[in-house]
């Protein structure tokens, strides 16, 4: 059996992010996606909230699953038995921070293998950013995140209901 985990902050999760999760969850027999607690960029959603996000975005792909953690990610892969960690590539501008973290990954665990995955080109210009910006901004984001995920964007920034909230 082999598993994978594609690690990030997903705040939140995009197409782009289930575009690779989609496309990865063909090559693997499980994926685990894993949503890093305390990333050291600023959070707009809580780790639950990114958790439940993506949950609902993978329902229809059996092999896939999401999870949060706190550790190193190769000891994370480690605990749930995956030799490979998947990350997506945008642009050469994230190639040099994946080639960096890849190389350290490398060191910190020689077992582990990272494997980076082009994003579909139209997704090519989409991060958790730029859709936080547009939607604090009051702009449209369909097509660029998941119809759950406009909502909570929305209710976010009008600093209302929390539609997430238990
Ligand atoms: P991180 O904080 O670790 O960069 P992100 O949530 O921003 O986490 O992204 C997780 C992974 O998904 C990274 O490998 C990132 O390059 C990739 N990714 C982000 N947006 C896209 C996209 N639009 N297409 C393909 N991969 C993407």
């Amino acid at each position: 059996m082999k598993t994978a985990v594609y690690p990030g902050s997903f705040d939140p999760v995009t197409n782009g992010h289930l575009d690779i999760v989609a496309r990865a969850a063909r090559i693997f027999d499980r994926l685990i996606v894993a949503v890093y607690d305390t990333p050291s960029k600023r959070l707009l959603f809580s780790t639950e909230r990114r958790v439940e996000m993506i949950r609902i975005a993978i329902a229809s792909l059996p092999n896939v699953e999401v999870q949060s953690f706190s550790s190193l990610t190769v000891e994370y892969a480690q605990q749930v038995g995956a030799r490979t960690i998947v990350r997506g590539l945008r642009a050469i501008s994230d190639f040099e921070l994946e080639l960096q973290m890849a190389h350290m990954n490398r060191k910190l665990d020689p077992e582990v293998q990272v494997i980076c995955m082009m994003t579909s080109l139209q997704y090519s210009f989409l991060s958790s950013s730029i859709v936080k910006e547009i939607a604090g901004l009051s702009g449209c984001v369909d097509g660029l995140v998941p119809p759950h995920v406009a909502e909570a964007l929305q209710e976010a920034y009008r600093g209302a209901v929390d539609p997430f909230r238990k």
